[in-house]
């Protein structure tokens, strides 16, 4: 049996390697049309900031150590033009010697991955994208000098590696970005605190900007010239199906080739894996894409396994990812609640600013974490986490619970590995269960930041139970000042009418709206307090009008 493979990095090694550690007997042809195999692509922006110093370490192996130890026929610098399905065989070109042949296969698995997205904006050509190590070697032979300015096209997770990469070579960089905010998986309310971060480091972001030329020397963005010696475009990717689509594979509504649960194509001999197969999104059972690593490679041994008779299962995809923005980790799992809300779910969202472990040990982060559930069956929808330590591990405890079908109540009985210097008793996925058994079981009802001035139009007063000094720091305005150790004696002075209680982060709130409830009070806790509701749009609004 022959098995060809198309693209030799994530998905399409990893299918290579174990359909060798299977079977020894069968011929193992991986077609690369970049001059390197099973590079590090994610390390590709570290490699710009010269914090990956040497280029060799971006290539994690070579067709010569795939064909000593793993017998596979790689041919690098190799493009696969077309599928003839009929005569089961895919028509190459070396790119060296443009010289063009057939090659038949029993099997081919494509995993061409995801192109970078260049929209037809004047000049585009003249904007660097970062994809194969032929790119990463362009980029920094177009990074100079420290005085340079870079412009990047695009605010998501590889435009603001790269943003961190090049200050790192001392350039300053300006990032525009069309949408209001950066990092799109995020919330608004957290991702206030990556731009802050951005901001902290030099970055300049220009949000809800729109790139509209691109010259030698200059970008212009909406309507006004900016300086530019770089200009790197990082508005996304989209699957390279070219391919699949010219020899008539199946496609989903966004250009990913459909694949049944063993990533089978509607070919049944060709399979396709990674960021070019379209997903299966474990909430709601929809066609989604989600270019991300650890997917590549799970589906590249689904693949092999599947080829070699074994039996596989279907995995859907929950997108679980995660990035470092200077001294921020940022880290997602699931929807947010821009996505729900644009499905019409029902939903309910807690946020928590937990330490990264127990505070009297030195050296705790704090933590901005924030959980989407549903608020009567308790399904977890998703998280979103920025901060510092203990992020990731944060993160990879809710993906787990979500995987495993965990309702948010029962992240309370997590039994988490805990001393001091590593999180806390009431671990901050456990609070997060505490918070959410409250609130389903109707024992308080949080509101959100989004709710402040919608119900202080309806007459609601904001009692903020912080200490006099915090209070001093800022407030959201009308609202009076009562610390919660003074509340019990002076509920007289609290006017009888609704009341939305907040403190720092919603931990005093959440005792003073229950003990406000005791006493006749009709109360509301605001959930994440002044600090969420501080970076969220309808904060950073108010405190931008009250400065005026
Ligand atoms: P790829 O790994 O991209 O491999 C596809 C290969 O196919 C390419 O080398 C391409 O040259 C080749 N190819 C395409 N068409 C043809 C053809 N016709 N003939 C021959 N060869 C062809 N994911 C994460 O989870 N975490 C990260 O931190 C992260 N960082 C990233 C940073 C960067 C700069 C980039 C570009 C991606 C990053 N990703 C990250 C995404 C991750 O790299 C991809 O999801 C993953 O590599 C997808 O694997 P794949 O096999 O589908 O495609």
């Amino acid at each position: 049996m022959r098995v060809v493979i198309v693209g030799g990095v994530a998905g399409g090694m990893s299918a290579a390697t174990r359909l060798r550690r299977l079977r020894d007997d069968i011929d193992i042809v991986v077609i690369e049309r970049s001059g390197y195999v099973s590079y590090a692509n994610c390390g590709l922006p570290y490699y710009v900031g010269g914090v990956i110093a040497d280029e060799d370490d971006l290539v994690l192996q070579t067709p010569e150590r795939l064909h000593e130890r793993f017998r596979l026929d790689v041919r690098v610098a190799t493009e696969v033009l077309s599928i003839d399905r009929d005569r089961h065989e895919v028509t190459v070109r070396d790119l060296h010697t443009n010289a063009e042949s057939a090659i038949g296969y029993d099997k081919l698995i494509l995993s061409p991955g995801a192109a970078p997205v260049l929209p037809p904006i004047p000049g585009i050509e003249l904007a660097l994208p970062l994809r194969t190590v032929e790119d990463v070697t362009r980029l920094r032979e177009a990074v100079l000098a420290p005085d340079q300015h870079a412009v990047i096209i695009g605010g998501g997770f590889i435009g603001l590696e790269l943003a961190e990469n090049l200050r790192h070579r001392g350039l300053r960089v300006t990032v525009v970005e069309a949408a209001p905010q950066v990092l799109g998986p995020l919330d608004p309310e957290l991702a206030t605190l990556v731009a802050d971060e951005l901001d902290r480091h030099g970055v300049t972001v220009l949000l809800g900007a729109t790139v509209e030329a691109i010259g030698e020397d200059h970008v212009q963005v909406n309507g006004q010239s900016i300086a530019a010696d770089v200009v790197i475009a990082a508005i996304g990717v989209r699957p390279e199906s070219g391919l699949a689509r010219a020899a008539n594979l199946v496609l989903g509504p966004r250009g990913g080739i459909e694949v049944d649960a063993a990533n089978r194509t509607s070919d049944p001999d060709i399979y396709a894996v990674g960021d070019v197969a379209q997903q299966t999104d474990a909430l709601d059972g929809s066609a989604t894409l989600v270019p991300l690593a650890n997917l590549a490679n799970r589906q590249g041994r689904t693949v092999a396994d599947h080829i070699c008779g074994r039996a596989v299962r279907e995995v859907p995809a929950i997108g679980t990812a995660i990035v470092k923005i200077f001294d921020v980790t940022v880290a997602v799992t699931g929807w947010n609640e821009k996505r729900l809300r644009a499905a019409g779910r029902h939903f309910a969202a807690l946020h928590a600013h937990p330490g990264s472990h127990a505070g009297y040990y030195p050296g705790a982060q704090t933590m901005a974490l924030k959980l989407l559930f549903d608020p009567v069956s308790g399904e977890i929808f998703g998280a979103q986490a920025v901060g510092g330590d203990g992020v990731d591990k944060r993160i990879d405890v809710l993906a787990t619970a979500i995987r495993g079908g965990l309702t948010a109540p029962e992240l309370a009985d997590l039994e988490l590995a805990y001393a001091p210097p590593f999180g806390s008793a009431k671990d901050p996925v456990n609070m997060l269960g505490y918070m959410a058994e409250n609130t389903i079981s109707g024992l308080c009802s949080p509101v959100q930041w989004s709710d402040v001035a919608s119900l202080q139009a309806e007459h609601f007063r904001v009692l903020d139970v912080r200490s006099r000094s915090e209070f001093a720091q800022g407030s959201i305005l009308g609202a009076l000042n009562i610390p919660l150790d003074e509340l019990r004696e002076r509920t007289s002075e609290i006017p009888r009418e609704p009341l939305i209680v907040t403190c720092a982060v919603g931990q005093r709130g959440h005792t003073a709206t229950l003990l406000l409830q005791d006493h006749g009070f009709d109360v509301v806790n605001l959930d994440g307090g002044y600090q969420t509701w501080s970076h969220s749009p309808a904060g950073l609004a108010a405190v931008a009008q009250q400065s005026k």
